[in-house]
């Protein structure tokens, strides 16, 4: 599998159903591994945040989330044929753990949408097993706590949506005594499952304008969503000045 380095940060160039091949064969495995999905606020993050640079490097698996990163990625040369967004990875995930007897367990959100979404989820693929599922609203203090309670259900795989770069660094932290072979960070997945929140039509996605549709519809996302035109500048000031590098030397 070839990658790239996005300001830094490691993309791996695979497309859904070669990330969802990857997934089974590391959940059958027994080395925790953290599969990531790379989006432009994480990048942005990482520049400034060698930790969490470290852990997205470090990942098992680093795939392609939003639009402004497979952008990205294809500047420095990456053959990626679409976007593998979390939330797009999610149902050939589970048709494919479903099939394979690999349990899960969803960590995240608020209140009982990670339990709501495990039902939906289990309504789509009735063979999947879910060992269980809990929100997201807990301190440090109870990390070891949770991951203790994940183990006991057995799960192999751990899907966790508490934002970024917490479900990362926590995966990095506590996924070995979660017991799970794989943990993957899903972001907002679970309130899209639960129906908490509506993605944008397929023709805004088709577009690539999803960016655009969720600043539409939670406005107050808008400071966070500066790290876009910020991202796009940083890569083509990089891409730039590395080809004036190449031709001066
Ligand atoms: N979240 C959580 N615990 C927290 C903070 C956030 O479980 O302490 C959840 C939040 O409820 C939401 C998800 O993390 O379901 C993050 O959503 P966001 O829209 O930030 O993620 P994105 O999809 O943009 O990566």
């Amino acid at each position: 599998m070839r990658s790239v380095r996005v300001l830094g940060c490691r993309v791996d160039a695979i497309d859904v159903a070669g990330a969802v091949a990857r997934i089974v064969a590391l959940a059958r495995g027994s080395a925790p591994s953290l599969v990531v999905t790379l989006g432009t606020e994480m990048v942005v993050r990482a520049r400034t945040d060698a930790r969490f640079r470290d852990v997205v490097n470090r990942s098992a698996l680093s795939l392609c989330d939003t639009i402004g990163v497979l952008f990205a990625a294809r500047l420095w040369g990456a053959h990626i044929p679409e976007r593998v967004a979390g939330v797009e990875l999610i149902d050939p995930l589970c048709a494919a753990f479903a099939r394979g007897g690999i349990s899960i367990y969803l960590l995240g959100a608020k209140g009982d949408t990670a339990a709501r979404a495990a039902r939906v989820l289990c309504e789509r693929y009735p063979t999947l097993i879910v060992a269980g599922a809990r929100d997201g609203y807990f301190g440090p203090d109870d990390d070891a706590r949770v991951a203790d309670a994940i183990a006991q259900t057995g799960a192999r795989v751990a899907l966790l949506g508490l934002g970024s770069p917490r479900q990362e660094l926590w995966i990095d932290a506590h996924l070995a005594r979660a017991g799970c072979a794989v943990g993957i960070g899903i972001g907002g997945s679970f309130d899209v499952l639960a129906g908490n929140v509506e993605r944008a039509p397929a023709a805004w996605r088709r577009a690539n304008l999803e960016w655009l549709y969720r600043l539409l519809k939670e406005p107050q996302r808008w400071r966070r969503q500066l790290a876009l035109p910020y991202f796009v500048m940083l890569t083509l000031r990089e891409r730039l000045f590395a080809r004036k590098t190449l031709e001066e030397s």
